[in-house]
């Protein structure tokens, strides 16, 4: 019997599977795919993931230091920084080497073998693949995004989630990112364009309805402005998490990455967190294999390790992710011609409590700023509260927002999912 079963060799599982297996313990990992990584995603990773976590620099397809926010009213803002921020990967070859090193530090690797039941025994689980049963005494479930395990262990499945599209376009002249806001690219959500190779950038966006038509729209109205000359492969569909799972954990099994819903919910982005929410469950199994204690009441120490790390930033960034989504496109438009001036994006950009991974200082800077705080606060007291403003405290008295009315926004928008 293996010590760990990890399902899911994405970058959660992948992590999982060497930090246990470095450390000694017999770990095997099972995939339904045959091709580690290869799940739709952007590779957009910020700096301190690198540091964290290193990649070869030759899976490196660009060094982001800047991207121009494109508003409703096409007016474009550049935000810039000194140095890279993030990084576009080659996504497959990163996780990957997650993969390798995991194997190199004795993990197996079975691929090709989709899971389709678990069995918690009183001294086991049983992984049940359609060419057989493995045991282990303890089970890392990092299925990603809409997986049926969470479910069949009754953990239920994270209450919210947007579905994101892409596809790899060919370019003429995009050499930043690009990110698009309004409700006629992507209402509540944005778009984008991520330059990978010369000549190629991704394209997608995230929407909660008719994701393909919508793509579609943003496409072609980016080839009619000549940025894109061609689709390069069909668009795909992946839902993105937006709230964390109630309950991270069961006897004898930790639920990890995407599937427990370690998300930015501002962007979308799981890597990082996944990544980190991945090395607290294998440090908590770890203890709780030495000591053969698996139960759940053993294993909730890592739902409260990894609420200490990133509860804020999942409560604070799906409160703002909330209050952006009733915006309508004139106050978008207002919001961002406001950012663009008195320097406050270049102020954001140089700030040294501003991450490419965490959000809530961000947040809290852009609810202290006088004329875009006082818009956001009227639309959610409660984010004002939890997103402090970091820097010296002054009382704010808000000036009125012209023509702002949330329940017409929600009219626009109708009820999300
Ligand atoms: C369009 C899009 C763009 C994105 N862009 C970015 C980005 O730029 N930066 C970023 O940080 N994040 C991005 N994300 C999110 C990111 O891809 C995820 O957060 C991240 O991959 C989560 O890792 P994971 O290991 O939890 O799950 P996954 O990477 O989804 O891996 C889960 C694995 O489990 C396997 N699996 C599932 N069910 C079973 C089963 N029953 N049996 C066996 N195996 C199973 C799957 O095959 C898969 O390999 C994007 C997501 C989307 C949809």
């Amino acid at each position: 019997m293996q010590d760990v079963i990890v399902v899911g060799a994405g970058p959660a599982g992948n992590n999982a599977a060497l930090s246990l297996a470095s450390q000694g313990y017999g770990v095997t990992v099972i995939d339904s795919r045959e091709n580690i990584g290869d799940k739709l995603c952007t590779g957009l990773v910020g700096e301190e993931c690198f540091r964290r976590y290193p990649i070869d620099p030759g899976l490196v397809y660009r060094d982001i230091s800047a991207a121009s926010v494109i508003a409703p009213s096409s007016e474009v803002v550049r935000f810039e920084t000194p140095s890279p921020v993030a990084r576009v990967v080659n996504r497959v070859a990163y996780v990957s080497s997650f993969a390798d090193r995991a194997t190199e530090a004795g993990a197996e690797y079975r691929l090709g073998h989709r899971v389709v039941r678990l069995d918690q025994c009183k001294d086991r689980v049983s992984v049940v693949t359609e060419s057989g049963t493995t045991d282990a005494r303890s089970l890392v479930l990092a299925t990603g995004f809409g997986s049926q395990l969470n479910r069949q262990l009754g953990l239920g499945e994270p209450s919210d989630y947007v579905v994101g599209v892409q596809a790899l376009v060919q370019t003429d002249g995009v050499d930043e990112v690009e990110v698009y806001l309004g409700r006629d690219v992507a209402p509540g959500f944005f778009a984008w364009l991520v330059p990978t190779q010369p000549g190629y950038a991704l394209a997608g966006l995230l929407v909660r309805k008719n994701a393909p038509e919508r793509f579609a729209n943003f496409v072609s109205a980016r080839q009619m402005e000549g940025k894109i000359t061609e689709l390069v492969d069909k668009p795909s569909c992946w839902g993105i998490p937006l709230r964390p799972l109630r309950k991270t954990y069961a006897n004898r099994v930790v639920v990890v990455g995407d599937a427990a819903g370690h998300v930015k919910p501002t962007t979308g982005g799981g890597i990082f967190y996944s990544l980190m929410a991945s090395e607290v469950a294998s440090e908590t199994l770890q203890q709780a294999l030495r000591e053969d204690q698996l139960s759940a009441n053993r294993l909730a120490t890592y739902q409260k390790e990894w609420k200490s790390l990133l509860s804020n930033e999942l409560e604070v960034g799906y409160s703002a992710r909330r209050v952006f989504e009733f915006l309508g496109d004139s106050h978008i438009s207002s919001l961002i011609c406001q950012a663009g001036k008195n320097g406050f994006v270049s102020e954001l950009a140089a700030s040294p409590d501003v991450f490419f991974d965490w959000h809530s200082s961000m947040i809290g800077k852009i609810m202290g700023h006088p004329t875009l705080g006082s818009v956001l606060r009227l639309v959610n007291p409660l984010l004002a509260r939890m997103a402090k403003p970091s820097g010296p405290t002054e009382i704010f008295v808000p000036e009125p927002a012209e023509e702002f009315s949330p329940e017409a926004s929600m009219a626009e928008t109708g009820t999300p999912v």
